[in-house]
């Protein structure tokens, strides 16, 4: 029997990017309405609580988290371009600190329900910020909430198994147990990404031995992606044997994303989360990139409704799209097979 949480704070709606900007907080506002509207099954809401800026320090330096907290509080103290604030990519705004304190917030608290109070999945869809730097904002990204849900399920002698299916390497999370002696022990990260030739951050290639990397080729349709995804995460899976899956669920490997060159329906995306959720293991579902509104709110909402069972997806057809994309991912599968563990 599944018991779900669905964690949220109303208080992210009073802040957005600069109007430019390619990440909006409709997509979240809209996944959040589909959600009441439409799901069936049983879920528990909750109102996150923001991180004390001692927890927020747990992995962040102190420096920077305290330069967030002054800066909201005092414009004055802004600087532009310290710490990488005030880029194109990572505008300075009001609420820079008060949102970066309510995703650190909702991260512990899916990994304390997870732990202590026996759900099966938590979700939280603003999350999934997994570019964010120690000690600098990076990626539309100002603080890492997948690597504090890692290290706090690490501190309940978790092991964690990461897996990131944005069309972004997930750089922020690799970078942060790069040199853990938990990683490829107690914790695997498994990123699923468009090639670092062709899209930012131009990392997260297959020899990198860090984190399992599956680079594709942009045009990559449902049928390439599924049948590589589906073989590598059973495979590690398996092998691994997770308690926990911290899964970063980014919609902009979408066909219809406007920052990312692959080529996945809403079907082909839906399949992923099929497979991910048929494992015996808790979840925590963080959101992440996701720059066409209306496909990453029907994706997120939809992804929410199958966990709970009140939608099924069909499968994908055998039908490739793009020779080229078949023929990169079909190299890259034999060369992470002989590489693996
Ligand atoms: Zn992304």
């Amino acid at each position: 029997m599944k018991k779900i949480a669905l964690l949220y704070n109303q208080e992210l709606e009073k802040y957005k990017y600069a109007e430019y900007h390619p990440l909006k907080r409709e997509r979240i506002i809209y996944t959040m309405q589909k959600i009441k509207k439409y799901s069936k099954g049983a879920y528990d809401n909750f109102i996150v609580n923001p991180a004390s800026i001692e927890e927020m320090s747990l992995y962040h330096d102190a420096d920077y988290i305290k330069y967030l907290y002054e800066t909201e509080n005092d414009k004055t103290k802004y600087i532009p371009k310290k710490y990488e604030i005030g880029t194109t990519d990572n505008p300075y705004f009001k609420g820079i600190f008060s949102t970066s304190s309510i995703h650190i917030g909702a991260v512990n608290l899916a990994a304390d329900l997870i732990v202590k109070e026996n759900y099966t999945d938590a979700f939280y869809f603003p999350g999934g910020l997994h570019h964010a730097k120690k000690n600098y904002a990076w990626g539309f990204c100002f603080v890492n909430d997948p690597v504090y849900a890692i290290l706090r399920l690490l501190n309940y002698k978790k092991r964690v198994l990461y897996i990131d299916v944005d069309a972004h390497f997930c750089d922020g999370v690799a970078d942060a147990f790069r040199n853990d002696p938990r990683n490829k022990k107690d914790l695997l990260i498994l990123s699923f990404h468009e090639s670092g030739d062709f899209l930012f951050p131009g990392e997260g290639y297959i020899e990198e031995k860090s984190s399992i990397n599956f680079p594709l080729y942009p045009g990559t349709d449902d049928y390439t992606y599924l049948l590589n995804f589906t073989k590598v995460f059973n495979y590690v899976f398996d092998k691994f044997r997770p308690d926990v899956l911290v899964v970063q669920i980014g919609a902009d490997s979408s066909k219809f994303d406007i920052l990312s060159h692959l080529n996945l329906s809403l079907k082909g995306y839906l399949n992923i989360i099929k497979i991910i959720n048929e494992k015996k293991a808790n979840k925590i579902w963080l959101g992440g990139g996701g720059y066409n509104n209306k496909f990453t709110s029907c994706a997120w909402s939809s992804a929410f409704r199958l966990v709970l069972g009140d939608i099924k997806v069909g499968d994908i057809k055998h039908n490739i799209k793009d020779q080229r994309a078949f023929s990169y991912a079909k190299e890259n599968y034999n060369f992470l097979i002989r590489n693996i563990f």
